[in-house]
């Protein structure tokens, strides 16, 4: 029996697995994450190290091979509990140890904390003047700049004023010596939130957060820890709720964790959880540098940090004392990792909670299907908030169906209604939101005649049309002139299918002239902090109308927005994917939201070709159980999940040939360890895009209601493809229930 031991898992050296052997007094006694003691390097100093996996076979000469020494006497480092996880992560969700390892514990090397001067005026200000004299009368002007800045104000960031008054070190230096400055320097952690603390306010909480408070309260004064779904529509008081639920957690020397959607994580957002809890607060953000990162880690293993908000990865956070885990918005799709292993964090956060005793709330106003049905199943307690908190009726909602506006004879992308609406609101100077589910000038480019739509060569997706006549793949790059006739039936009726946001602008700016209008889509957010600055912009009233995709119906309370226009509403629901309803039901409900929050009724239009779908009707209705009941009733009837479990296995690789083969092995494959034919097995194909960078992929999808079979059957598959060399020339991935269709 051997062991697979980490020694260094702070630096960069993760990669580096030593083997052990495992002395008979020790067998059995070992688990994954266990702290133990190995003797290490020529010298076979005594050092501690991480068990991630065992093995029966010496991996190099026998006799070589040194035995573990013992336990770590208090294995108990937070480390060893993120290693562990780190296991049942790569157990459920397949890749290599090391891949988990370095999901679980981000930081691969210590970056210097950056260094903060202060260079501080040491004279009074009358001194100061005298001695600017002389020092103008020697005409030594760099010193002069410096010290009639300090006399402006007399202490200041070394790398800032230097930098602003182009003066070196050695001019500094001279100051230093006369003692006219000094400079002062201290070791600060970035600490990315700004210290402004408010007091808690009075609020009286509705009935509904009362009994969701209380029964969360209750459980966990007794001791139960327990996962919560709040289901509670937008503006309902969720955040209020997770709030009073934190400082429960809190009381004891308790620590939580907050998961917020990236795109949710504003500054409007951040400043509510540090107006309540204060300096104990911090964040991560994915524009953080590692080394940013690594501070905020530091000041958590010092014990400085108690709440840790941040998107998927804070879930990492390595506390010692965690007792809860909130997951706002948990229907989102980001919540679900896009690289080996294929987390999912609300699955993951439930089995590190229950590992370290921590409760999970889980909230949305329009959960994820297997939330809800967990709740229905007794797995989760249900906490609802059907009424909303503060001001604030629901909107009025209208279905317009497209199809009759081109009947009319309105060929515009905007509806008559929603024209007039716009009308009203720019005459009341109310703001208006217009949500568009697309990116770029206009969608793929078809042929109404024959229903062609022009491809990328290379990629296999829809090519979509750019300003400047060019078609361009958002995969690859792939650029071509804008089609003038279809290439396959040689009609004059090709063009680009859809709007972009691009082309509304100009459009609403063309309708409505000396209106006031912003964009908000992925190249108008690419600058630093540009998502928020739109965002303020408009809550500051800068425009009228906002513009934007998906990224505009999150976080922000907009009081004076009265108008929603859903355009286009369609387009998330022929995306060839199981969850299409449930993501386009999503998308409409929560853009819906945004409507009214302030003193008037909001108006929602919704704009589609297919009014007639569950999805849109129930949106319109704002009916999440109708909806709920309509889909499972498809999800139970196509096997597909929360009712069984899929497992996609995604291949890559150069040779399409190599890969059909490989695929056909590992699909007899799985039929032969699923011996009694419980499982269903589909493929394998070519995925939805089956060419990315010339690079290939096929998938093969295994379904079924049994779980721990489909973990086997993936453990074995990987052993299987380990041993093959067939395997070597490409790349098989797994991911359960995948959130987009490959
Ligand atoms: P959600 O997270 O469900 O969208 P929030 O917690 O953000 O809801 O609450 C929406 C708005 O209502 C916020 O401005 C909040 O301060 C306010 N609010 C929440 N609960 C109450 C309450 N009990 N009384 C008055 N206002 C409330
Ligand atoms: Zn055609
Ligand atoms: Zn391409």
């Amino acid at each position: 029996m051997y062991a697979d031991i980490i020694v260094d898992i702070t630096h960069e050296k993760l990669d580096k697995v030593f083997q052990y052997g495992v002395p008979p007094r020790l067998e059995g006694a070992l688990r994954v994450g266990m702290e133990v003691i190995v003797p290490f390097g020529k010298s076979n100093k005594e050092i501690c190290g991480y068990v991630v996996g065992f093995s029966d076979k010496p991996g190099y000469d026998e006799t070589k091979i040194k035995e573990v020494l013992g336990v770590a006497e208090d294995s108990v480092a937070i480390e060893a509990k993120l290693v562990a996880l780190a296991a049942w992560m790569k157990e459920h969700y397949g890749g290599t140890m090391i891949q988990a390892l370095k999901t679980v514990l981000p930081i691969k090397k210590q970056e210097k904390a950056q260094e903060k001067r202060r260079i501080r005026l040491l004279l009074s200000e009358e001194e100061g003047r005298r001695r600017l004299e002389v020092l103008l009368g020697k005409n030594q002007k760099a010193r002069a700049r410096l010290l009639a800045a300090l006399l402006d104000q007399p202490e200041q960031d070394y790398d800032l004023l230097t930098k602003k008054m182009n003066v070196t070190r050695a001019v500094v230096r001279a100051l230093e010596e006369q003692k006219i400055v000094s400079l002062e320097s201290e070791k600060v952690f970035r600490n990315p939130i700004r210290h402004k603390r408010q007091s808690a306010g009075t609020m009286e909480f509705t009935a509904e957060q009362e009994h969701a408070i209380r029964v969360f309260r209750e459980d966990y004064r007794k001791g139960i820890r327990n996962t919560y779904l709040v289901y509670g529509i937008t503006g309902s008081g969720k955040t209020e709720v997770y709030m009073e639920m934190i400082a429960e957690a809190l009381k004891e020397g308790g620590q939580v964790i907050v998961l917020i959607p990236e795109i949710a994580l504003t500054y409007q957002t951040v400043m509510r959880f540090y107006g309540r809890f204060g300096g104990r607060v911090s964040i991560l953000n994915s524009r953080m540098s590692p080394g940013e990162r690594f501070d905020q880690m530091e000041r958590v293993k010092a014990g400085e940090v108690d709440v840790m908000i941040g998107p998927r990865s804070a879930l990492f956070t390595p506390f010692t004392r965690l007792r809860l885990i909130v997951i706002d918005e948990e229907h989102e799709s980001a919540y679900k990792s896009e690289q080996t292993p294929r987390y999912h964090a609300r699955e993951t956060a439930i089995e590190r909670a229950k590992r370290e005793g921590a409760s999970v709330v889980l909230g949305s106003a329009t959960p994820s299907l297997s939330a809800f049905y967990a709740c229905k199943c007794g797995r989760f307690q249900l906490l609802e908030l059907k009424n909303r908190a503060g001001a604030g009726e629901l909107p009025k909602v209208y279905v317009e169906d497209m199809r009759n506006e081109l009947k009319k004879g309105n060929r515009s992308i905007i509806s008559d209604r929603l024209k007039n609406l716009i009308d009203s609101r720019l005459n009341r100077r109310e703001q208006i939101m217009l949500f568009l589910n697309r990116r770029g000038y206009a969608g793929f480019v078809s042929c109404r005649s024959c229903g062609y739509v022009v491809k990328c060569p290379h990629c296999d997706v829809s090519l979509a049309s750019h300003k400047g006549g060019k078609m361009v793949c958002h995969y690859c790059g792939h650029e071509e002139p804008q089609a003038e006739v279809c290439p396959s039936c040689g009609s004059q009726y090709i063009g680009g299918f859809r709007a972009g946001t691009q082309q509304i602008e100009e459009l609403v700016k063309r309708q409505f002239p000396g209106t006031r209008v912003l964009r908000m889509d992925l190249d108008t957010t690419r600058v630093k902090d540009g998502h928020e600055k739109i965002l303020e912009a408009f809550a500051s009233e800068e425009a009228d109308i906002l513009i934007g995709t998906q990224m505009i119906v999150k976080g922000h309370d907009f009081p004076n927005v009265t108008l929603v226009g859903i355009l286009a509403a369609d387009m998330s629901l022929y995306s060839g994917d199981y969850r299409a309803a449930e993501r386009t039901f999503q998308l409409l409900t929560q853009a819906a939201g945004r409507a009214g929050r302030g003193k008037g009724r909001g108006e929602v239009v919704i704009q589609t070709y297919s009014p007639e779908h569950y999805s849109i009707e129930m949106a319109a209705a704002q009916d999440y159980e109708g909806f709920y009941a309509a889909e499972m009733e498809y999800r139970g009837l196509m096997g597909y999940p929360p009712v069984e479990q899929l497992l996609a296995v995604l291949l890559t690789g150069p040779d399409e040939n190599m890969l059909d083969t490989a695929a056909k092995y590992l699909r007899e494959f799985a039929m032969r360890v699923d011996r009694k034919g419980i499982l269903q097995i589909i493929g394998p194909a070519s995925p939805y895009v089956a060419k990315v960078s010339d690079v290939y992929r096929r998938v093969l999808y295994l379904k079924g209601r049994d779980y721990r079979l489909l973990i086997e059957v993936k453990d074995r598959m990987e052993q299987y493809i380990e041993i093959n060399r067939g395997f070597r020339s490409m790349r098989v991935q797994f991911d359960f229930n995948p959130m987009n269709v490959f």
